[in-house]
This record gives C-alpha cells, structure tokens and sequence, in this order.
C-alpha cells in the first residue's frame, strides 16, 4: 500500500521516498488525504487564533516555555 505526506518544506505532496518524516504531515493513504493534511493544520490554527485561551499577547507568562 502506497503512503504518502505532506510535506512543510516543499509545500507538495512526497511518497515514501522525501524529506525526514519530521518535516512531513503524514503518512496518508492517499495524495488527496495528504494534501487535505496542510488546510486541516490551517483549520486549527485558525481556531486557535480565535481561542482566548491562545490569546495571551496582553498577559504574558513569563513561565511558558
Ligand atoms: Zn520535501
């Protein structure tokens, strides 16, 4: 069975043969599940920027990280 990633480097679709894992989405069963990967990451970015909880520009916390 073929997988396949995405990946953040080349902004594309790699199989089997690409970049470290580490710099990849995946793996996908098919091309169009893994290029689906990058708009469910923006997704849920989006969602984070719209959690308060994310929001923490105005009250830092020095501790973090
Ligand atoms: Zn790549």
């Amino acid at each position: 069975m073929s997988e396949f990633w995405y990946c953040l480097n080349h902004k594309k679709v790699e199989g089997r043969d690409g970049c470290r894992n580490q710099d990849r989405l995946g793996p996908y069963d098919s091309e169009a599940e893994a290029s689906r990967a990058l708009e469910k990451a923006a997704e849920r970015t989006e969602a984070w920027d719209r959690d308060p909880d994310w929001n923490d520009d105005e009250v830092p916390k020095p501790d973090e990280d």
